[in-house]
């Protein structure tokens, strides 16, 4: 199956008053067509920016982004148009995300006005079928965001989001803010989607049990690098990184009799402001040890499996 994007080396810094902030820094990862990359971590982590970047909301400060095969890292206005219709956002918040003066057939027909594709017949039946296809019921066509729950809302972001028909979505923590119920229902709209349209995701989230059904593979951020990348079962039932495996100890665990070690994670935090070349994990890492202050660069250790820690092997 062929690769729909490919990031390599992706760095995104800000400049600050005390010098440079890594907020993604050296990523490098491919997702193939119709699959789901998962991306987790902890707030700060960088997976949000990681996501921005991609699409071209955040300039690159270097690396590449290769997108159907096209190199895209930079592109004009007219082209960065177009891809925009191809590469689309999920929100986190469907709330702050929507204008609360728009009904939700205005919200939805919005972005194919702005395409100059459509005549206002064609808008107004796309925007009924879009509104279809994400289960909101025709007689909500004139109601405002205020008058929605948060996973009605969600369908109004979602039907934006694929309104131009794009082949690849980021969704930015796109059920953090509903109810667990509701979750399951947004979750399973989106794989629905994907299944019918060949869509491509990557899924950020902090929730590792968010991702464990939806996605393919799973990467797991820290301080803006990339320490551990694998299909989503190998990282469930292997897990090599003591950042990982401090992850995972906080997913609930559906066997009673199997008992579970939950890892605090203590230690101070290493600031992304000018980050020492070393494991910026280390000082939360209770397998610290000489040798952890080098670089460490993700290496694939067993098939797929992609980990950046020299010490895995000694670590139970
Ligand atoms: Fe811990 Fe060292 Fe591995 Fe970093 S490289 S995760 S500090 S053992």
């Amino acid at each position: 199956m062929v690769d729909i994007l490919e990031v390599k080396n992706l760095k995104k810094y800000f400049k600050i008053n005390s010098g440079q902030l890594h907020a993604v820094d050296d990523v490098t990862f491919s997702i193939q067509k119709g699959k789901t990359l998962g991306v987790v971590g902890e707030s700060g982590c960088g997976k949000s920016t990681l996501g921005r970047t991609v699409l071209h909301l955040l300039e690159s400060t270097d690396g590449q982004i290769f997108f159907d095969g096209e190199d895209v890292t930079h592109v004009d206005a007219k082209k960065l148009r177009k891809l925009r219709e191809k590469m689309q956002i999920i929100f986190q918040d469907p709330f702050s995300s929507l204008n609360p003066r728009m009904s939700v057939s205005t919200t939805i027909a919005e972005p194919l006005e702005l395409s100059g594709r459509f005549g206002k017949a064609e808008i107004g039946s796309l925007t009924d079928q879009l509104m279809d296809t994400v289960g909101l019921a025709p007689r909500l066509r004139n109601s405002y965001p205020h008058e929605l729950d948060g996973g009605r809302r969600q369908r109004i972001g979602i039907a934006r989001a694929l309104a131009l028909e794009p082949d690849f979505i980021v969704c930015d923590e796109p059920v953090s803010a509903l109810d667990v119920s509701i979750q399951a229902q947004i979750l399973n709209l989106m794989q629905d989607l994907q299944e019918k349209r060949q869509l491509t995701y990557i899924f950020i989230t902090h929730d590792l049990s968010v991702v464990r059904h939806i996605s393919d593979d799973i990467c797991v951020m820290y301080m803006g690098q990339m320490v551990e990348k694998s299909p989503s079962k190998e990282l469930f039932k292997n897990p090599l990184h003591p950042y990982t495996k401090a992850l995972l100890s906080a997913v609930p665990v559906p066997n009673i009799h199997k008992k579970q070690e939950r890892i605090i994670l203590k230690g101070e935090v290493t600031s992304p402001v000018n980050p020492p070349p070393g494991c910026r994990f280390a000082k939360r890492c209770r397998y610290a040890a000489e040798g952890c202050q080098a670089p460490q660069n993700l290496t694939e250790v067993s098939p797929g499996h992609f980990l950046a820690c020299h010490r895995y092997q000694e670590i139970d």
